[in-house]
């Protein structure tokens, strides 16, 4: 297989069209054999559920280059199984897990040329995503749905070298108890968008936001979980039902607990807790692990002793564990690496 000529070393985070998508339609009841496309232009009916009522969920994973030269897709089937209780929530019919596995190697499979060569720090990162397709007008949900995965190639998330960030308590809400933060569905992001670039225009690169029904408790940022260290090593990560199950997080904490030997404690955090704590970390599949430096609230700065330039010892432990194991370095737990054939 020969690689496309992209500029590797240069990548940023924006779509670009490659070769093949994968579509599945449900139709009548049943979704169909599925199969890969070239077309990457979606045509339905104006009125179809996702357009009226939001009526979309998705994921998001990588596949790359390990130090060996496998291509390689890092744990699909929590995402598979995250995505599993999206739709169930939103009334959607469930993609099978193995089908959707299976749909996400065939995928990169396909657009291997795509899968930026080891060494770039680039990844092709894995969309697969559902949607109501057939019209409602009365809100219901639609009868019929498409289940798509799209991939495209993109850079390291931190281009010329890690910084910490700096994040502001936000005013505004992400999730509600007993809403939907705790699924991937894009009406947590339309809603997050102003908040976003709201902290933006003020001069901060993120949102902590706060529990919705007390304004106490640490929950997570637009698109990334928590994870604090204490002074004495423990990680700690914030414990709440409207806090989305990043894979990463979840990944990092069996790290800190089974390669490490660190304590792990999640828990609800509150936020006059914070300032006790030295690092702060960002975790998703994005960057794996963002350093955070300082945390403004309102006016009363919080400064992460360990993290303010660059991550702390023990964020860069759990970081460089993470990254070891994705590139092949480190022994996997069974089942995290799937080699795509
Ligand atoms: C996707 C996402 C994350 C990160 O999850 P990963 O599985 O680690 O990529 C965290 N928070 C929110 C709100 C997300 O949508």
């Amino acid at each position: 297989m020969e690689k496309k000529s992209l500029d590797w070393a240069n990548l940023d985070f924006s779509y670009r069209k490659t070769d093949k998508s994968y579509v599945s339609n449900y139709i009548n009841g049943a979704w169909d054999g599925g199969q890969l496309t070239s077309d990457s232009t979606v045509s339905i009916n104006e009125c179809a559920g996702v357009f009226q009522y939001s009526q979309s969920c998705f994921e998001g994973l990588k596949a790359y280059t390990t130090e060996d030269g496998r291509i390689v897709a890092f744990r699909p089937d929590m995402n598979a199984a995250r995505m599993e209780n999206g739709a169930k929530r939103l009334e959607m019919p469930v993609f099978p897990k193995e089908r959707f596995v299976d749909a996400v190697m065939k995928t990169v499979k396909a657009n291997a040329a795509y899968v930026p060569p080891y060494g770039y720090g680039a990844t092709l990162y894995i969309r697969p995503f559902m949607f109501g397709s057939s019209p409602v007008i009365g809100v219901a949900p639609a009868k019929d749905y498409q289940f798509r995965i799209l991939t495209t190639p993109v850079g390291p998330y931190f281009k010329g070298g890690v910084r910490s960030l700096t994040l502001c308590v936000s005013d505004f809400d992400r999730a509600a108890p007993n809403g939907t933060g705790n699924i991937k569905a894009g009406l947590n992001y339309a809603m997050s968008i102003h908040a976003i670039v709201t902290a933006h225009k003020n001069g901060f690169d993120e949102n902590m936001f706060l529990d919705a029904a007390t304004h106490t408790k640490v929950e997570e940022t637009g698109g990334a979980n928590f994870i604090f260290v204490t002074k004495d090593n423990k990680v700690v990560t914030p414990k709440s039902d409207s806090i989305l199950p990043s894979i990463t997080r979840i990944s990092l904490l069996h790290i800190a607990k089974e390669y490490l030997n660190l304590e792990v404690e999640e828990r609800e955090i509150p936020l006059t807790e914070v300032k006790d704590f030295v690092e702060c970390g960002l975790c998703g599949t994005a960057a794996v692990i963002s350093p955070v430096g300082k945390i403004v609230d309102h006016g009363n700065e919080i400064v992460m002793a360990n993290s303010a330039q660059g991550m702390g010892p023990v964020t860069k432990r759990l970081y460089d564990t993470l990254t070891g194991i994705q590139i092949g370095r480190i022994e996997a737990p069974k089942g995290w690496i799937q080699v795509v054939e």
